[in-house]
């Protein structure tokens, strides 16, 4: 492999250019320069969003939004932001650092997350559980759980969609409940929603739910080589789950329908592979109107399933 070039931008790869320009250290670099540069960089290490992570970091290491970058192409980047932008270039680039560590935010479902390391980044494909789960929803003050909340990304969503709606959100990791609590202030929704700390069903004994959803760890311990090293950056409890990555799920479908209401509908993100037997996990727990539903890439990724109205006892 060849070494990754010290800084953007060099004359090596820009050498056609160069000739035509004043020496390396006195051109003038425009923002769409350097975005060409980085993009062409990042192409060569593998990182499939190379323009859109380019556009990211650059928009942060300005102080701008990516609109903004759009608008100012032309405009000279100075030395100063050159050398910012510079060290984020190449901790995405060689650390492959995912782009919402190094400028601490994402976006989901048009909300803007803080993140850290010791949370998932939010991904866009969870946003198929919020949408299933949004189109499940038959009351209109639902109480949702969302179990393992991470950045509370599902959670807030869906209060964002749901004036009337309360959630309880819980998580393992009182590191990652401090981060969804910042969300949920900045968003307005401290009010509506409640953190708990706590493995699978422990904290909400004997409490019933409209609808809980859940984005588990899932991931094969089996597949850890061959995942892409972002992964290496994300914290392992949130993202493996034994060596099939079934172990959260088996927990999951094995204890849900004693904290639904009657009718209330449980929905889970999961790989396409773990479909059947999450579905059939369901379904011996007594879950009705069991249903995969797909992301956006037509790939089958999310599970659903509703309790009875009234259940198999006559109760
Ligand atoms: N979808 C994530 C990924 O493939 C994994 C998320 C999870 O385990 N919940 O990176």
């Amino acid at each position: 492999m060849t070494a990754p070039p010290a800084a953007p931008p060099m004359a090596a790869t820009e050498a056609a250019r160069a000739t035509a320009q004043p020496a390396a250290g006195d051109r003038v670099w425009t923002a769409l320069d350097l975005l060409r540069w980085t993009t062409d960089y990042f192409s060569s290490r593998g990182i499939d969003t190379a323009r859109l992570d380019a556009e990211c970091l650059l928009a942060h290491a300005l102080g701008v939004d990516r609109v903004r970058l759009y608008i100012d192409f032309e405009k000279p980047v100075s030395t100063e932001e050159r050398s910012g932008f510079r060290e984020l270039v190449r901790r995405r680039g060689t650390d492959r650092v995912p782009v919402s560590h190094l400028i601490g935010s994402r976006e989901f479902w048009s909300l803007p997350l803080f993140v850290s390391p010791d949370v998932l980044t939010p991904r866009p494909d969870t946003e198929t559980l919020v949408q299933v789960a949004l189109d499940q929803i038959a009351v209109k003050t639902p109480l949702i759980l969302d179990m393992g909340t991470g950045s509370g990304a599902i959670a807030l969503a869906l209060l964002s969609e749901l004036p009337n709606a309360h959630v309880v959100a819980t998580d393992v990791s009182s590191v990652a409940l401090a981060v969804a609590r910042k969300n949920a202030d900045v968003h307005g929704f401290a009010d509506r929603i409640e953190f708990r700390e706590g493995s699978l069903f422990e904290p909400v004994a004997c409490e019933r739910f409209d609808i809980v959803v859940s984005n588990p760890p899932y991931l094969a311990e089996v597949n850890r080589s061959q995942l892409p090293p972002e992964l290496d950056h994300e914290p392992d409890v949130a993202l493996f789950a034994g060596s099939d990555g079934l172990d959260v799920l088996r927990g999951l479908w094995a204890g849900v329908a004693d904290v639904l209401v009657p009718g209330g509908v449980a929905a889970f993100e999961l790989s396409s592979e773990q479909v059947p037997a999450v579905s059939d996990g369901l379904r011996d727990a007594g879950l009705a109107d069991v249903t995969c539903f797909r992301d956006f890439e037509d790939r089958p990724r999310v599970v659903a399933g509703r309790k009875p109205a009234v259940s198999a006892g006559g109760v």
